[in-house]
């Protein structure tokens, strides 16, 4: 099978995913064999690409994958053959441990991230357990499916830890693939969306989806807010996120790493008044499947810039320099 393979740390600048042609992965008990149409292009790999975040490696990279079980492994029932199933970040996690059991398998100590410690979607083919695949509700193209799987499912996750209530205000630092989905269904909430980012195409896909505001990054809102996720990855977003918070609102950091580190917090002026800064750590498969009802129900359909296979370079280029509308996608098959 086709596969692009990320074998060294590199900046993203020079291209280091190689087409390779690897065998198609033998499926295990309890395991389906996905043949994969589309796979979203997702931040995290920027990540894992250049160091910041520990992949396996040599590794496929992807975790927003979209694709049809093509066979099925010893013991495997959920699904049937030619089921257009989703797989997301979370690629397994050891089902025992006190987090687990209590419903935070993204806590988990042994947890798999897909595309990271298994390979993910950068290919043809890919293998994963049962339990961690989705059904993929009618209504999604196929590529409009695969965004859904990261950055809706961690978006609706940002939300739910943002604590924010129907007709409170909710600010969103970036605008990227996530984001656009988090407004969404914050609409759908009741709630009103302040959006800053510096890039003017950004801000007016954001208007056309029902922003109340938008602005800079250092623009101040013409209220203070309930709460606020940063999807950017500069550390200064921290302080300008505080700045506009209500007294004890909460600010929820969708990254997992930043570029450059978060400025000295003033605390006064920043973080009293019992505001709060909350992180988020991957996703349990109870996220990647009320976020994929939730979006059939709105519904949320992801902007996409599909890319070939062969060009995910260029689509993670793009990514890093913030030029996708939307989320990018690369198209595998039909
Ligand atoms: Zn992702
Ligand atoms: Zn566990």
């Amino acid at each position: 099978m086709k596969a692009m393979v990320l074998k060294e740390i590199q900046p993203v600048e020079k291209r280091p995913l190689e087409m390779m042609d690897l065998p198609i992965p033998r499926v295990n008990s309890g395991q389906i064999l996905v043949k994969i149409s589309a796979c979203g292009v997702c931040h995290t790999e920027l990540d894992e690409i250049e160091g910041r975040l520990q992949a396996r490696i040599p590794v496929v990279l992807g975790h927003e994958i979209v694709g049809r079980v093509e066979s099925l492994g010893p013991g495997a029932t959920k699904f049937k053959l030619g089921d257009r199933v989703g797989v997301a970040w979370i690629n397994s996690a050891c089902g025992e441990c006190h987090f687990c059991r209590a419903g935070s398998e993204n806590l988990c100590p042994q947890f798999q991230g897909t595309g990271c410690h298994a390979d993910g979607g950068y290919a043809e083919y890919t293998v994963v357990s049962e339990d961690f695949a989705y059904l993929i509700p009618e209504r999604f193209t196929d590529s409009q499916a695969a965004p859904l799987l990261c950055a809706g499912a961690i978006g609706l996750r940002d939300l739910r830890l943002s604590g924010i209530k129907r007709g409170q205000t909710l600010g969103l630092f970036g605008f990227g693939a996530s984001a656009h989905i988090v407004l969404q269904v914050a609409k759908y909430w009741g709630c009103q969306t302040f959006v800053f980012t510096r890039s003017g195409e950004h801000r007016n896909l954001a208007l056309s989806l029902g922003a109340a505001w938008t602005g800079g990054p250092q623009d101040s809102p013409p209220q203070k807010l309930s709460c606020a996720i940063d999807f950017t990855p500069v550390g200064e977003t921290v302080p300008n996120a505080l700045r506009v918070l209500e007294k004890g609102g909460r600010l929820v950091m969708a990254v997992i790493r930043k570029r450059n580190p978060i400025p000295p917090l003033d605390y006064t002026q920043l973080l009293w008044d019992e505001k709060e800064i909350k992180s988020v750590a991957n996703v349990t498969r109870k996220d990647a499947e009320d976020f994929l009802t939730l979006a059939a129900e709105i519904p949320i359909i992801p902007e996409v810039q599909e890319f070939k296979l062969e060009d995910a370079n260029t689509a993670l280029i793009l990514l890093k320099q913030g030029r996708i509308q939307g989320a990018g996608v690369l198209r595998i098959s039909e």
